[in-house]
């Protein structure tokens, strides 16, 4: 999944594996390495039988930096396989991670984030060499220069909010009554019950419409307002963002929220909703879920806020299988599906290796069993570039 990889932005994590360190042994945290001076580095690990994953936090404690270039060695057989919110190379064991344009700029005390995730066989002992632009952190006390030595990474600019070349772009300010038409409609798969859609002037993110839901517990109280819009074209990755709002927290049964019906899966759905209180992905077909319910893998999504209007966004790689999540600014780590099986999130999703074909989209409440909802959905887009909040 190298190529979408390289096509998604990345935006910044925040602190992701404390929560999972509480509830699965397999976790080890190494304690902040590095210096006083020049540079400071927290090196995180989250490691399985062959594989790991890190997440590095480097502090600058020296003069304002412009770009930054932070490496280390491994002296084990750890072999980064990919990484985000940096452009991370390896050559033997010595490794290079390199800011993009959005967190090169480091003030004095600023620190930058970043993780990646490696393969491993008989050794892995944490780096300790860590440089910042090519000086020792824990050094002698010199600082680094205030520029990287070598050329800047090529720079990615957020995506635009604006969706208006999109296949989908509704601020449903169009609707004309409280029962959805134009470019929406209700529908109730497979049975009808209290479950309810309509148009709602009374809360909106952008000017006085939305959609809302009143979802009910029960399998047969579905109900969804879907876009008639035609999505089989939309790709090769299908961006999707929305802002929904919800009034109570994701049960630990399993609900779904937005229903892609997936071509390759003949018509049965891309689910995301939630479980064990958290977001997740579902597969129609299989039951596969992203991640994987562990308390390793539930740890690595996050809750729905409730009460606020979130930014949702997923992207859809329809040529291979990979799958990112974004809640606002932050990638939801165990909301990431790519070409490495990782143990606790996607490797159940990569049991299926048919890249998905989603056709439609879907909005609205399912439950399986408990659970009970009322949702507003606003600023929904659809489209095959990459669209911010
Ligand atoms: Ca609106």
């Amino acid at each position: 999944m190298r190529s979408l990889l390289a096509r998604l932005p990345r935006r910044p994590w925040t602190a992701v594996l404390t929560a999972a360190v509480l509830s699965a042994s397999a976790l080890t945290v190494l304690p902040a390495s590095g210096a006083e001076t020049g540079c400071r580095v927290d090196y995180t690990v989250n490691k399985w039988a062959d594989g790991y994953t890190a997440q590095i936090k480097v502090t600058n404690l020296g003069p304002a930096l412009d770009g930054w270039r932070l490496s280390w060695t491994y002296t084990g057989d750890q072999q980064v396989t990919s990484a985000w919110n940096a452009t991370v190379t390896q050559t033997g064991g010595s490794v290079v991670a390199t800011s993009t344009s959005w967190n090169g700029a480091l003030p004095t005390g600023g620190a930058a984030e970043f993780g990646l995730q490696g393969t491993w066989r008989s050794a892995d002992p944490a780096p300790s060499d860590f440089a910042l632009n090519g000086v020792p952190c824990g050094g002698d006390g010199t600082t680094p220069p205030t520029t990287p030595p070598t050329t800047p990474p090529p720079t990615t600019p957020p995506p635009s909010a604006d969706c208006g070349s999109a296949v989908i772009c509704s601020d449903f300010e169009d609707q004309t009554g409280s029962a959805p038409s134009g470019d929406w409609r209700f529908t109730a798969p497979d049975c009808q019950g209290t479950g309810t859609a309509a148009v709602d002037t009374a809360v909106a993110h952008s000017g006085s419409r939305s959609l809302r839901v009143d979802g009910r517990a029960g399998y047969c109280n579905h109900a969804f307002v879907a876009a008639t819009a035609d999505l089989s074209s939309v790709g090769p990755v299908m961006h999707v963002r929305m802002w929904v709002r919800h009034t109570t927290a994701l049960p630990s049964a399993h609900v779904t929220f937005v229903s892609l019906p997936d071509s390759s899966q003949s018509g049965r759905s891309l689910r995301v909703g939630g479980q064990n209180g958290a977001l997740q992905w579902n597969r129609e077909s299989d039951d596969a879920t992203l991640p994987a319910q562990s308390p390793a893998g539930v740890a690595l999504s996050r809750p729905l806020p409730t009460g606020s209007w979130q930014c949702l966004r997923f992207a859809i790689d329809t040529t291979a299988p990979g799958l990112d999540t974004w809640l606002g600014d932050e990638q939801i780590p165990g909301l990431h599906a790519d070409g490495v099986p990782t143990q606790d999130i996607d490797r159940q999703w990569l049991a299926r290796t048919t890249p998905p074909r989603p056709t439609a989209l879907r909005l609205g409440w399912e439950s399986y069993g408990t659970g009970d909802d009322t949702l507003w959905f606003d600023d929904v887009a659809v489209g095959s570039a990459p669209i911010g909040c």
